[in-house]
């Protein structure tokens, strides 16, 4: 009811969004008693999405940041060499997927970051790597902390999935908060489409972590100055949705506790779908005829069975797909299997490999892992 009556408000908004929406957001990703809040050191910004906060912040950075090199993880989200090339940036990549692992290329990337000018702008993804799901743990966040201060690099924070990774919120933003607690500048890039399923409102915000307050006003003064004859002012509705549920403990805990369920689902559904892999079989009639035979009759007569290799699965380690954070897996198939699967079972990717899992159901996942198998065999 509130939040359709603020919606009949169709005023412009400041050049700067809605105060409150700004004040919660900065709060939301970098803890209600952080540091740099509590001294007024952030300048924060309503955007449009994502996507828009990285363009305003990529193109502030263009206009009075020395050093104009980003450096972008390999693989990224799509669009992000493009936003900060039209943004005035030059992108440069640094390695972040290792495909045979399937995991991190912790060495790959501490190299390319060692070797990055001073200055330069780094952009790390805050949580759920999109397209690889694949995150530095805690250690090597700090680790990539230290090497990024040492030669003053510019962290710049994408943070598109809060709370979808863990469940929870605040453990989503711990790699952003340990950078702000070191007194250091960033740039944070948030959007509500995915945690608040706000896609089409266009809903976002950037901070800009100062080393002072005095420089967090002249910042949130030349913000004004992107934003102004780019689109003037940012839209009303999203952001007051967002503000009413933030500002609400009610419906701050109810919001907390579907985000919850959300990120279990897609935890299940990475589970279900390892599990299938590993039973598949050439044919999955047979193989459960086989087990049956196994479990009634063989075993009773084995003194052990840790001989019997008894489960057809899936050829290749799959433990990527549990090990991977967030709504996607980069599956490590290649462009012929994806194009296999798509020929085959109608199944749709994009030809790196990725999959949303968010997309997976437990009526699904077993068409998947008959695609996948029949695609690696
Ligand atoms: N950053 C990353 C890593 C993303 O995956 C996305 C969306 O897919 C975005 C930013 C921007 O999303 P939006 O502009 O819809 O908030």
């Amino acid at each position: 009811m509130l939040i359709q009556n603020e919606s009949r408000v169709k005023e412009y908004l400041p050049i700067t969004g809605l105060a409150d929406f700004n004040k919660l957001s900065a709060k939301l990703i970098f803890g209600a008693d952080s540091p740099a809040i509590q001294e007024n050191r952030v300048a924060t910004v309503q955007c449009l999405s994502g996507t828009g906060s990285l363009r305003v912040g990529g193109e502030f950075l263009a206009r009075h940041y020395h050093e104009r090199t980003i450096y972008i993880p390999q693989p990224t989200w799509g669009n992000h060499p493009k936003v900060f090339t039209l943004a005035g940036l030059t992108a440069r990549s640094y390695r972040y997927y290792d495909p045979a692992t399937r995991g991190l290329d912790f060495q790959g990337l501490l190299e390319d970051i060692s070797s990055a000018p001073s200055g330069a702008i780094v952009l790390l993804h805050a949580c759920a790597h999109n397209p690889t799901g694949v995150d530095p743990t805690l250690e090597q966040w700090e680790q990539i902390r230290q090497l990024m201060r040492s030669k003053a690099l510019l962290p710049f924070f994408d943070s598109a999935y809060q709370g979808f990774a863990s469940g929870s919120l605040d453990k989503d933003a711990q790699s952003v908060r340990m950078f702000v607690a070191d007194g250091g500048e960033l740039l944070m890039a948030q959007s509500y489409a995915k945690n608040m399923g706000l896609y089409g409102e266009r809903v976002g915000a950037l901070s800009i972590v100062c080393g002072s307050a005095d420089i967090a006003v002249k910042v949130e003064s030349q913000l004004k100055l992107v934003i102004r004859p780019m689109y003037s002012n940012p839209p009303l509705h999203g952001a007051s949705i967002v503000a009413t549920i933030l500002k609400d403990s009610a419906m701050f805990d109810e919001w907390t506790l579907e985000l919850k369920a959300m990120a279990d689902r897609i935890i299940s559904m990475r589970e279900q779908l390892f599990n299938a892999l590993k039973i598949r079989g050439p044919s999955v009639s047979k193989l459960w005829m086989f087990n049956l035979l196994v479990h009634f009759l063989l075993i009773p007569l084995c003194q052990s069975v840790d001989h019997l290799s008894y489960h057809a699965e899936t050829p290749g380690d799959w433990s990527h797909i549990i090990k991977q954070i967030g709504m996607f897996t980069f599956t490590g198939l290649n462009s012929d299997q994806v194009a296999f699967m798509r020929q085959e079972y109608h199944i749709y990717m994009t030809s790196d490999g990725r999959i949303s899992m968010a997309g997976l159901s437990s009526r699904t996942v077993p068409h998947l892992a008959d695609a996948i198998h029949a695609a690696v065999t």
